[in-house]
């Protein structure tokens, strides 16, 4: 096994801090750099006495020499509730730390991968979404700082991929859940679970009409380390997702069942530039990746359920 140097921005992050442990694994040695906005320690405490891990506080809107094989960049909020707190740091976080990160990636020859998203569709008027679709985006909304920073940063790794030979890889997540979501990041599946798990009232935004397609987060780990190692010439974009598709109101009543709970459903104003439906296609990613979502939706629920037991 080739045992690589691997920075990891966004590390201590949900999905951050899963791949930090599946790239330590397999024997490799993994640079966490992460500003501990929306991540926390917590998620990779258990990584700490790894002499083959080293965590580094800092932020990627600031540049940051380090020497490394590989990039994986994931820093940016990725909940509604977090990237909208501070708009204007997201779009930074997204287009200047993306700027740092391939400069990066350009003086010390490292292949790089950014986690882009299905924003990048918005509220797609394509269904179900290919790569090839360039979207349905409002600039100027409350997503706009996440969908247009995230379309930036693409922007720029297919330039410095032109103009500079940068070797880079463009992933575009669907909505991914699992162990180590944040509990207050107000993300529809860690919501739904905590209110159900306490009894209290799930929250729906809308009439629950709205759909959504939920990937477990070994799988789309599975996905980014099998695209970091795809043929150089294969750079993306590609999606990421389960394309196993739930309206909100099937995901709560799922929960419901999968917990046992006493909730009652209510109903509540949908936010502005909510995306009224969301489904990958992922036959570019099972072409060239030979990658497809294994766990189904109450198989990852269940072991979520398990987690947030734990912490709640
Ligand atoms: P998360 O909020 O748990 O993780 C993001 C991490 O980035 C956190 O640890 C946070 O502290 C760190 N970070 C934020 N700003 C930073 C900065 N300026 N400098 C350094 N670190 C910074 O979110 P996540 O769900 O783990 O998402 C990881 C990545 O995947 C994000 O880029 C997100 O946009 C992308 N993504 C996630 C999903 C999903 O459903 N989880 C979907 C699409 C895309
Ligand atoms: N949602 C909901 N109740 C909640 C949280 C979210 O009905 O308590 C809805 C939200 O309006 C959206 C969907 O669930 O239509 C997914 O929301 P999330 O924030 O998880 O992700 P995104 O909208 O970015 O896909």
């Amino acid at each position: 096994m080739t045992h690589k140097k691997i920075l990891i921005t966004g590390g201590a992050g949900f999905v951050g801090s899963h791949l930090c442990e599946r790239l330590l694994n397999e024997g490799n040695e993994v640079y966490c750099l992460d500003n501990f906005f929306t991540g926390q320690k917590q998620n990779i405490v258990h990584l700490l006495d790894n002499p083959y891990f080293e965590l580094i506080r800092h932020d990627v809107t600031a540049p940051y020499f380090i020497e490394a094989d590989e990039i994986y960049n994931l820093a940016c909020p990725a909940s509604p509730i977090h990237y909208q707190h501070n708009p204007i740091k997201t779009v930074k976080t997204s287009v200047m730390g993306s700027i740092n990160m391939l400069g990066l990636a350009k003086r010390i020859n490292a292949k790089i991968l950014q986690a882009s998203t299905s924003e990048v569709y918005g509220d797609p008027q394509v269904h179900p979404q290919q790569e090839s679709y360039w979207g349905h985006v409002n600039p100027i909304g409350e997503r706009s700082c996440y969908d247009e920073g995230k379309r930036c940063a693409e922007t720029l790794f297919i330039d410095y991929h032109k103009q500079n030979k940068v070797k880079i890889k463009i992933i575009r997540i669907f909505n991914t859940y699992g162990p180590r979501m944040h509990p207050n990041d107000g993300r529809v599946v860690s919501n739904f679970i905590v209110q159900a798990l306490q009894n209290q009232d799930i929250t729906i935004y809308g009439e629950g009409q709205q759909t959504r397609s939920f990937q477990y987060v070994d799988d789309l780990v599975e996905g980014m380390i099998k695209m970091m190692a795809s043929p150089d010439q294969f750079i993306g974009p590609v999606n990421m997702g389960n394309p196993n598709e739930f309206t909100i109101l099937e995901l709560a009543e799922k929960v419901i069942k999968l917990t046992g709970s006493k909730s009652k459903l209510i109903f509540k104003p949908l936010p502005s530039d909510d995306p009224m439906m969301r489904q990958p296609d992922i036959s570019l990613a099972k072409k060239e990746l030979n990658w497809a979502p294994k766990i189904q939706l109450e198989e990852g629920l269940t072991k979520t359920i398990e987690f947030f037991k734990s912490v709640i």
